[in-house]
C-alpha cells in the first residue's frame, strides 16, 4: 500500500480565499498585531511569513519587534495599548519569549477577544468545553485538513504523540470536540508502539526527526506529521518531519513536510484573525 498524500497546499488555499471573502464583508480591515522579542532565527521567520501572508488576504499587519533585554513590563504594556486599541483585533506574541519574561504572564494578558493564536486560559477552557471561538491555530488547522480530505473523525481512534500545550493537548482536545476517541501519549508513555498501532488518526508532533516508524502504524491510518525538523543529509540542510518516509508503506494517507500542516498553520492563523474581527464588529 501506498498512502495518498494529504498536503496542505489545497486545504490551506480554499480557507484563505474563505477569509479574503469574510475580509471584504467587513466594515474595516481587521488589523493583525504580531509582537516578537529578540532575533531568534525561526521566529523571525515565522513572524515574516504571517505578515506576509495577511497582505496577501486583505488584513493589515503591524509588526513590534522588541529588542532581547525588553523587560515583561515593556512587552505587557505593549499588549496593554493592543488591548485598549480598537483598530486592533488580533494579537499574537511570537514564542518562545526570552528567559527574563513570564510566557503564562504574558498570555493571560493578552485580551481573549484578541487571543488569534488561542493560548489565552479563558480560550483554553472554552476550547476543552466545545465552544471556543477562537482554537490553537495548528490543531485547528490540522481539523480542516482532515475535513477537506473527507477523513472521518467521529468514534474514530485518534492517538496524538505530544503534549505540549500549543499543539499536542489543543489537538486531543479538539479531536474529542469531534467526538473521536482520544488517547494522549509523551516520553512517558509505556510500550509507545503498541498505543500508536490503535490510532486510525496518528498526529504525531514530537520534534524528533523521523521518530514514528512503520511498524508503530496501523494499515490504513492517517497519518498527521506535525514536526519541523532541520537535520543534514548528506552536507545538505533539510526539513524533514517526526514520521519515518517508509510509513508511507502502510499508512492510507499521510501529510508532507515540507508542505502538509505548516501551511495550515498561517492559513488558521489568517481565518482566526478574521473571527476575532468579526465578533468585534458585532460587539460595536
Ligand atoms: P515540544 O517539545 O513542546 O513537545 C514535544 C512533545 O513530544 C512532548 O510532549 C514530549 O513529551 C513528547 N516526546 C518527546 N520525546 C518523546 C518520546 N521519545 N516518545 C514520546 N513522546 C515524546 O514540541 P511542540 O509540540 O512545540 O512541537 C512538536 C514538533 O512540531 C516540533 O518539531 C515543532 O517544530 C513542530 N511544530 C510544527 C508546527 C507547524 O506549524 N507545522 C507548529 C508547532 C510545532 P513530554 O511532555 O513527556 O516531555
Amino acid at each position: 500500500m501506498t498512502a495518498t498524500p494529504l498536503p496542505g497546499k489545497p486545504v490551506a488555499d480554499t480557507l484563505l480565499s474563505a477569509v479574503t471573502e469574510r475580509v471584504r464583508a467587513l466594515p474595516r480591515p481587521p488589523r493583525l498585531a504580531l509582537v516578537r522579542v529578540g532575533e531568534d532565527p525561526a521566529s523571525v521567520s515565522y513572524v515574516r511569513s504571517k505578515d506576509k501572508k495577511a497582505g496577501q488576504v486583505g488584513i493589515e499587519s503591524e509588526v513590534h519587534a522588541l529588542p532581547e533585554d525588553t523587560s515583561q513590563e515593556a512587552l505587557l504594556a505593549l499588549i496593554a495599548r493592543l488591548n485598549a486599541d480598537p483598530g486592533v483585533s488580533g494579537i499574537l506574541v511570537q514564542l518562545p519569549l526570552p528567559a527574563q519574561i513570564d510566557e503564562a504572564a504574558v498570555l493571560l494578558a493578552v485580551d481573549p477577544a484578541k487571543d488569534v493564536d488561542g493560548f489565552h486560559p479563558y480560550n483554553v477552557a472554552q476550547m476543552w468545553a466545545g465552544r471556543a471561538r477562537l482554537n490553537p491555530c495548528t490543531p485547528a488547522g490540522i481539523l480542516e485538513l482532515l475535513d477537506f480530505y473527507h477523513v472521518p473523525v467521529a468514534g474514530q481512534r485518534a492517538v496524538v504523540v505530544g503534549r505540549s500545550e500549543i499543539v499536542g493537548r489543543p489537538m486531543a482536545a479538539l479531536l474529542l470536540g469531534r467526538d473521536a476517541t482520544v488517547t494522549v501519549a509523551h516520553s512517558r508513555t509505556a510500550d509507545l508502539g503498541a498505543v500508536t498501532r490503535e490510532a486510525d488518526i496518528l498526529v504525531v508532533a514530537v520534534g524528533r526527526p523521523q521518530f514514528i516508524t512503520p511498524e508503530m502504524v496501523k494499515p490504513g491510518a492517517t497519518v498527521i506529521d506535525v514536526g519541523i525538523n532541520r537535520i543534514e543529509i548528506g552536507g545538505q540542510a533539510r526539513m524533514v518531519g517526526d514520521v519515518h518516509p517508509g510509513v508511507a508503506e502502510v499508512a492510507g494517507g499521510l501529510t508532507p513536510v515540507p508542505g502538509g500542516v505548516g501551511l495550515m498553520t498561517v492559513a488558521q492563523l489568517m481565518a482566526n484573525t478574521v473571527t476575532a474581527a468579526e465578533l468585534l464588529a458585532r460587539a460595536e
